[in-house]
């Protein structure tokens, strides 16, 4: 089964890695060619991520230097195609890959819209405003709940809507979420789960959920361990996976949910989960929950649909 993954950081891998390495024969990249070919991949959203450490200044050389990584390592691959227009995702032959560049928060562009509009210009389809900490445009997951986005930061997302750029909520903190959602054209959770099954700070509550699908937007279910069991590192299971499929579905409906791994962004794995390659075993246990067409729309078809309709 063809599948769409909405978030990895495979970039950042291959950006931050000591000794260099090589997109298409890395098979220890959890989201390099290898393991996207034995996952039948039909595309993958590869993650602009911008490390905290790196000095404020550098960030946006850091933003343009995994975009020349996406560039020459991901698409020099002649299966990868780069999705630069949604109508593309259903031209895309057999054997062939959509590479879809997305930003995983404002951080590297501080508080210059030109820059923004740079990386769009590059092909830069989905935009998270924060990572975990604050920047000019609002405060991350791991902030103060109650501070939501600056006035810069509606200039942003009023950007974002000009350009039909899907605004990726998953790493907003609470108030921002609230103040984001009304004002955002196209919205996604890229990579979050259902914090009524797991309490954690990067998850969707009950009522961000709700109000996000009813907004037109999607969930991507993501599968790094402490999002999925609290307290969870070791032995997490596909099972523990599949809950937040089930309980995300019986709330919002099945029809709004995808795949969004944050393979190369985590340090730790499910059992039978540890590379974008075991995604069919993933797919293998939503069948106790799940139909095979849901299970369809889950892997690549809902979010088909949802950028058709843009
Ligand atoms: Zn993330």
């Amino acid at each position: 089964m063809r599948i769409i993954d909405l978030h990895c950081d495979v970039l950042y891998q291959l950006s931050s890695r000591e000794q260099p390495t090589d997109f298409r024969t890395d098979d220890t990249l959890q989201c390099g060619f290898v393991n996207l070919q034995k996952a039948q991949a039909k595309a993958q959203v590869f993650a602009i991520f911008i490390d905290e450490v790196i000095p404020v200044k550098e960030r946006y050389m850091e933003a343009l230097r995994q975009i020349e990584l996406f560039q020459a390592q991901v698409l020099a691959q002649p299966e990868m195609v780069h999705i630069t227009e949604w109508q593309q995702l259903s031209t895309l032959e057999d054997g062939q890959i959509g590479a879809i560049l997305s930003l995983e928060g404002c951080d590297a562009i501080g508080a210059d819209l030109h820059k923004l509009k740079t990386l769009l210009n590059a092909g830069v389809k989905l935009v998270g405003l924060t990572w975990n900490y604050e920047n000019a445009v609002a405060f991350g997951a791991q902030e103060d709940p109650t501070k939501g986005l600056t006035d810069f930061g509606k200039e942003v997302v009023a950007c974002l809507n000009d350009y039909d750029i899907i605004i990726d909520v998953s790493h907003l903190n609470m108030q921002g979420f609230w103040d984001v959602l009304p004002l955002a054209k196209h919205v996604i959770a890229s990579h979050s789960n259902a914090r009524t099954v797991c309490e954690h700070v990067r998850n969707l509550t009950d009522e961000q959920a709700t109000a996000l699908v009813e907004h037109g937007g999607h969930i991507h279910v993501v599968y790094n361990p402490p999002f999925i069991v609290e307290d969870g590192l070791a032995d997490v299971t596909l099972d523990d996976l599949v809950k937040h499929f089930r309980y995300l579905a019986d709330l919002v409906g099945v029809e709004h949910l995808g795949l969004g791994s944050d393979f190369d962004g985590i340090e730790h794995t499910v059992n039978n989960l540890h590379h974008i390659g075991d995604t069919p075993q993933l797919l293998t246990a939503l069948a106790q929950a799940f139909t095979a067409e849901e299970i369809e729309g889950i892997a690549a078809g809902n979010f088909e649909r949802y950028v058709q309709a843009f």
